[in-house]
């Protein structure tokens, strides 16, 4: 099979391609290197079926493939808020060229959509038949509602088209190849926990989230692009529900760091509460999670301890 992988020099995006090649896939790399690294995928460049193109996807490309994943796009607050227009371009024009590419070739593709697409969401946990409270001119909308239209893309080139889709739903995902710039709260704490310096609590640390560890989501992902006559949406994430000073209190025990708390201010429209229903994906893919927060935590400090 020859996969393309947009994002895949990304955190998420490096992690599928190096599972890809396990399975003895082609794998073709896009990145625009805006948020990846290459150092994510070094190690993967002397596979002969690895290739890594430098390329922005609201660029249209001419390619040949039978499967694509379009993980292209942002993903922390910080770097999708630096540029929010460019964010809101790679997911419509970027989803309109990729989509034009997945009907040429009659290629599957896979769209990273998230639970930012349930926006500060109002029913909990979020099952995938919830509509969302989504804020549309707000300083997260760039991305939300972005994703939001990348998903009314994908089921309209379905319905018009027929173009073969799966959209998944990421919730909070975390572990190795994170930046160190990221901004997103697992790699702030761990890396402000390691150099005992303050944990920057937003707000009053008592808003939740629910992190899955990436191994598990890339499981689900490859289990989503192969199952056959289920277009989704569908929920991918972990259950468990921690508020935000839970999750400081772990990593500072997990570190055995000296670090303290601090409370700064909680950014606009940060939602207070997500946990996702994954009873759609426990039925139509038999997936769920095995790794539980400390053991992923615990992966991650590793790595965290040998980049910084
Ligand atoms: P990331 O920022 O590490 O990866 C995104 C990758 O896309 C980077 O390598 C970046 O350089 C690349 N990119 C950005 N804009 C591009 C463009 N215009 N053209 C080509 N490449 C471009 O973030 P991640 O956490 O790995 O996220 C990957 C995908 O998963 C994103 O689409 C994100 O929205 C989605 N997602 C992630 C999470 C999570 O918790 N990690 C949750 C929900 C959804
Ligand atoms: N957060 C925090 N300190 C940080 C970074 C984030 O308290 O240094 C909070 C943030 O306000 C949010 C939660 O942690 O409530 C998760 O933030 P993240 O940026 O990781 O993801 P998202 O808000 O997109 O779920």
């Amino acid at each position: 099979m020859k996969i393309l992988v947009t994002g895949g020099a990304g955190f998420i995006g490096s992690h599928l391609c190096k599972y890809l090649l396990e399975k003895e896939d082609e794998v073709i790399c896009l990145d625009n290197l805006f948020t990846g690294s290459k150092k994510n995928i070094l190690p993967l460049l002397s596979n002969p079926n690895f290739e890594f193109i430098r390329h922005d996807i609201t660029t249209p490309i001419l390619l040949e493939v039978d499967q694509i994943y379009n993980l292209a796009c942002p993903a922390s607050p910080p770097h999708y808020q630096y540029n929010p227009i460019k964010t809101i371009k790679c997911s419509t024009l970027g989803m309109i060229n990729m989509l034009g590419l997945a009907k040429r070739t009659n290629a599957r593709i896979l769209q990273a959509s998230t639970s930012e697409v349930y926006g500060d969401p109002l029913q909990h946990p979020q099952k995938e038949t919830y509509f969302g409270n989504v804020n549309c001119n707000g300083i997260r909308s760039c991305y939300d509602e972005g994703k939001r239209v990348a998903e009314t893309l994908m089921f309209d080139y379905h319905r018009q088209n027929k173009v073969d889709i799966k959209v998944i739903r990421i919730f909070n995902t975390f572990g190795e190849n994170m930046a160190v710039n990221d901004g997103r709260v697992v790699s702030n704490f761990i890396i402000q926990a390691l150099k005992n310096e303050p944990i920057t609590i937003y707000g009053t640390g008592k808003q939740t989230r629910s992190f899955c560890y990436v191994s598990d989501l890339i499981n689900g992902m490859h289990k989503m692009m192969n199952t056959e006559n289920f277009t989704g949406p569908v929920n991918l994430g972990n259950p468990e529900e921690f508020t935000m000073l839970e999750l400081a209190e772990k990593i500072i025990k997990l570190t055995n760091s000296s670090s303290t708390i601090i409370y700064k201010e909680l950014p606009k429209d940060d939602p207070t509460q997500r946990k996702p229903d994954i009873s759609l994906a426990k039925e139509k893919l038999n997936w769920q999670p095995s790794i539980d927060l400390d053991t992923g935590l615990q992966k991650t400090i590793e790595y965290f301890k040998q980049v910084i």
